[in-house]
């Protein structure tokens, strides 16, 4: 039985392409510096981007906790959506790593607007924290995959940086969030002073992210990337599946989208299974969310037990909350077998 696995956008597989370029690359020890593809890497991701640099890391966690630790001092806070990534998914990194604080504000999609941020500031007196760095999400995991409009990141950034706030991005899905808008990396980025990316998301690498910024944050970037010991020495080895990822797999994510719309509309038509609140016209980029019903047969974990069964994997997000990601591994055709695997589990 094929597996359909539906769990996240990081459960892909190389392919043979990029296994290709992968064991064809030239590689150097980029700890001292000469890797150059990794040099390659950083230069066509901070050109991408309208960055000056770039630091290639080994995951999305040490590109955001990077990102932080070069832009805050310990007792400093981070203005934040509660549904971050920084906040619930990466081990209290900014706690811990950091010594920040997290300053949170709510909305059930991911977003917020400017007028959100002011009564967030701390005044400039000794009894507060430093209200020092905003940090977005684009797109907006843990709220349904929804993409920042354009005009308002550009408000909600302004607005941080008149109070003399850093802007980070955590576009770990940037590129879904470019499939779905038509706006260019570059676009997005120019509001930020850094912005992190994943490459082992929907453009399929097995390993990678990178933050880029201007010159001299990124200095103190790769500084926290050697601290936090993610400098890799023949790194070009998977820098060389990001550039062909780059390059081959960020056309496709807008069939990941279709395909998420078609996975959302199948499921919808279940008993038992509604759409997901906060995204009532459907899924705006790779990531499904749904909930079953109060009354519905099974709960999510329970779904997410018997469906595995059934060769479709999927994660229970809570009592009543299931998610399913789309990526390059999941073909059209394996959509309505899915649709059918949790019909059967719902009967
Ligand atoms: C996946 C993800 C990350 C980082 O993930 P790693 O698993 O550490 O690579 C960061 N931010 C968001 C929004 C993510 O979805």
């Amino acid at each position: 039985m094929p597996i359909i696995d539906l769990r996240s956008d990081t459960v892909t597989r190389p392919t043979k392409a990029m296994m290709h370029a992968m064991t064809t690359a030239e590689l150097g020890d980029d700890v001292l510096g000469d890797d150059p593809t990794v040099i390659a890497l950083q230069e066509k991701f901070a050109a991408l981007l309208g960055k000056e640099a770039a630091c290639f890391v080994p995951s999305g966690t040490m590109a955001n906790q990077a990102a932080i630790r070069a832009q805050t001092e310990p007792g400093d806070e981070i203005i934040c959506h509660d549904g971050s990534h920084i906040l619930h998914y990466e081990g209290g990194g900014p706690a811990a790593l950091s010594g920040c604080m997290c300053r949170t504000i709510s909305s059930p999609d991911g977003l917020f607007d400017e007028d959100a941020i002011e009564p967030l500031i701390r005044p400039g007196d000794a009894h507060f924290s430093r209200s020092r760095l905003l940090s977005l999400e684009n797109t907006h995991n843990r709220n349904g995959g929804t993409v920042w409009p354009l005009e308002q990141i550009a408000r909600v950034t302004a607005k941080a940086r008149s109070f003399g706030l850093r802007t980070h991005l955590d576009g770990a899905r940037i590129w879904n969030a470019c499939a779905a808008s038509g706006v260019k990396p570059a676009e997005y980025a120019k509001h930020f002073d850094t912005v992190s990316a994943c490459f082992s998301k929907g453009l399929g690498c097995p390993i990678g992210s990178a933050v880029a910024g201007d010159r001299e944050t990124i200095r103190k970037v790769l500084r926290a990337r050697k601290l936090f010991g993610g400098a890799m020495r023949q790194a070009g080895l998977i820098a060389a599946a990001a550039i062909y990822a780059l390059d081959h797999h960020r056309d496709r994510l807008s069939e990941d989208h279709a395909n998420a719309r078609m996975l959302a509309d199948g499921l919808a038509k279940i008993p038992g299974v509604l759409r997901d609140p906060s995204q009532p016209n459907g899924p705006q980029t790779n990531i499904v969310f749904f909930e079953l019903a109060p009354d519905a047969r099974v709960n999510g974990p329970q779904l997410q037990e018997r469906l595995a069964k059934e060769g479709v994997l999927v994660l229970a997000g809570g009592p009543r909350r299931v998610r399913a990601v789309l990526h390059l591994d999941v073909p059209r055709e394996a959509i309505a077998a899915a649709v059918d695997a949790v019909r059967r589990v719902m009967a």
